[in-house]
């Protein structure tokens, strides 16, 4: 990776995405009745740990998106960085089939904690995330340590069922991308 790159306006990479995946659309959560649905489920199974599913995280099921409700104020770059993340989802769903990536997603090796399945999932995803936030936002951007306990709290905390409460080996998963990209620059 050279410099930093001009990042494309959100239309254009919506388009980029549509032109791979012409079902790709953007949905709100809130007046979705299946996002709401998920929302008091995932409240119930993390015990009130996870109770920002609808406000704060954006989830791609099928070829929908659907997005929080701050999602039509956030810059441009930072849903075009989201968008990098959930494209590799959609790659991953190409890729492993809806019922196999639905399986790995929610299945080893326990529903929570310890699911290793969706701790690779999300953390394919993830390290685009810091791939795409280097490319538009420059690497010291992607080391930021406010982004980098972000991350680590995704697969640590109830956010995601703790999916990989180990933070030691997180870090070290993101060193290794940052390391990566550095040399790349
Ligand atoms: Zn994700």
């Amino acid at each position: 990776m050279s410099a930093v790159a001009p990042c494309p306006s959100l239309d254009a990479f919506l388009a980029e995405i549509r032109a791979e995946f012409p079902r790709f659309r953007v949905v709100p959560k809130r007046g979705d009745a299946l996002q709401r649905a998920i929302d008091i489920a995932l409240r119930v199974v993390t015990l009130g740990g996870q109770r920002e599913y609808l406000t704060r995280y954006h989830t791609v099921l099928g070829d929908t998106l659907y997005v929080p409700a701050a999602w039509d104020a956030t810059p441009d770059v930072d849903r075009v960085i989201t968008l990098h993340h959930e494209r590799v989802h959609l790659r991953q769903r190409r890729r492993l089939g809806t019922l196999g990536l639905t399986l790995v997603y929610l299945l080893p090796i326990l529903p929570l904690g310890l699911a290793w399945g969706r701790a690779r999932i999300e953390w394919e995803a993830y390290a685009e995330t810091l791939r795409a936030t280097a490319r538009y936002k420059g690497l010291a951007a992607a080391r930021d340590a406010t982004l980098r306990e972000h991350l680590v709290r995704q697969f640590c905390s109830a956010a995601y069922g703790w999916m990989w409460p180990f933070p030691a080996q997180v870090r070290r998963w993101i060193d290794d991308t940052l390391d990566a990209l550095a040399r790349e620059a």
